[in-house]
């Protein structure tokens, strides 16, 4: 291969998040971890570590290798069966990585997260602290999926956009993606011989999205269409992701040296961390309906007041995220709500100087504040 000059998204990298697919860890045929494949990938980290980069792993494989402790049958596999599968796989995933990292001096760190780690405000932080803790150690954390516990409504599902919440969550500077696949393709490669892996995207645009398809392998649940998702996090977050073919050895420093693959490159528009977060936030925990003085204060930059909410969904808590909606329905913003769902329906449509009145307490004049609140998001 001709070596190529590094790109800037990645030498000037700080703080890298590399995702591993499971297709790249478990032999399909075997069920075993692929050791040489595995080692290879700790000689590249702890190349970069030694170089003063900030590596995590967000690794899969916990499914894949359990599946195969427990003797499950192949396809598809019940909720049950997978939470099981993962709680005896997790345990020969970590070891594996303690053992390749112990034999080049890091020391590993196994971290399980559930959807609301990343978002919910107070357990975000939490988890963030204890990551940033974690590399201040020089530890390698590896990241998964807490897939024993999380069910279908409160799980990622997938490892691309946890990984993407991930990097945004300890402000990495870039995603890596390595999956079975070089990049994204303008078509399914497979079955379209005219398709053309695409060098770089700036934007998820709608062209974008409808090249992602749906296709993933057996082995891991996330196809072309969730590594866009985690591309549309990342950029979001101002951080540079890629996707890269981790199948031969050294996929990291094969990236490097210029293998193929799909940069996304994010803006250097700087926001607010918090922003970020709110803008990304994938599970809402309510709507805040508005009238159309309240939508026009929005746009114009403004805080929402009690005075403009004309309803309420849902049973979100105070300091969740809410979508705010116009009147005829159009998603304005999201932002973290400083009253609870039930205080909220007290006060809509109320003046502020009310709400000691009505709630028996003092509390914030705004229902969002501007600062809490990312608007015309997407
Ligand atoms: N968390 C799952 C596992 O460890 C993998 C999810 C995915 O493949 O994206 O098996």
């Amino acid at each position: 291969m001709t070596k190529l000059k590094p790109r800037p998204e990645w030498t000037d990298a700080r703080r890298i998040v590399v995702k591993i697919g499971s297709a790249l860890l478990v032999d399909r045929a075997t069920g075993r971890l692929r050791a040489t494949w595995l080692n290879s990938l700790g000689d590249d980290v702890a190349a970069l570590a030694a170089a003063g980069k900030e590596v995590v792993l967000v690794s899969s494989g916990a499914i894949a290798l359990g599946r195969h402790g427990l003797g499950l049958p192949k396809g598809a596999l019940e909720l049950e069966q997978s939470q099981a599968a993962a709680a005896v796989g997790q345990i020969s995933l970590s070891a594996a990585y303690r053992e390749v990292f112990a034999a080049r001096g890091l020391a590993v760190a196994q971290v399980l997260l559930t959807l609301g780690d990343t978002e919910e405000r107070r357990r975000y932080l939490n988890a963030r602290r204890t990551i940033d803790t974690l590399i201040a150690h020089k530890c390698i954390a590896v990241v998964n999926e807490n897939d024993t516990v999380a069910t279908t409504e409160i799980r990622y599902g997938d490892n691309d956009r946890l990984s993407a919440r991930v990097a945004s969550m300890i402000t990495a500077d870039c995603l890596v993606l390595l999956s079975d696949i070089d990049g994204l393709y303008t078509a399914p490669p497979g079955s379209r011989p005219d398709a053309v892996r695409l060098d770089e995207v700036r934007a998820i645009t709608p062209e974008i999205e409808a090249m992602a398809g749906d296709a993933g392998s057996e082995l891991s649940r996330g196809g072309m269409k969730t590594k866009v998702e985690a591309g549309r996090i990342a950029l979001g977050s101002g951080i540079h992701m890629v996707i890269a073919s981790g199948k031969a050895l050294h996929p990291l420093r094969q990236l490097v040296e210029g293998a193929p693959c799909t940069w996304f490159v994010a803006s250097n528009d700087p926001v607010a961390a918090r922003k970020r977060w709110i803008a990304g936030q994938l599970v809402p925990a309510g709507t805040v309906h508005v009238d159309a003085g309240a939508e026009k204060a929005l746009l114009g930059g403004k805080s929402l007041l009690p005075a403009g909410v004309v309803r309420i969904e849902g049973a979100f808590g105070r300091g969740d995220a809410v979508v705010i909606k116009s009147p005829t329905g159009m998603e304005l913003g999201r932002g973290l709500v400083a009253y609870d769902a039930t205080e909220a329906r007290q006060i809509a449509g109320k003046k502020s100087g009310e709400i000691a009145a009505i709630l028996g307490h003092a509390g914030r004049a705004e229902l969002v504040h501007r600062d809490d609140m990312v608007v015309g998001r997407g």
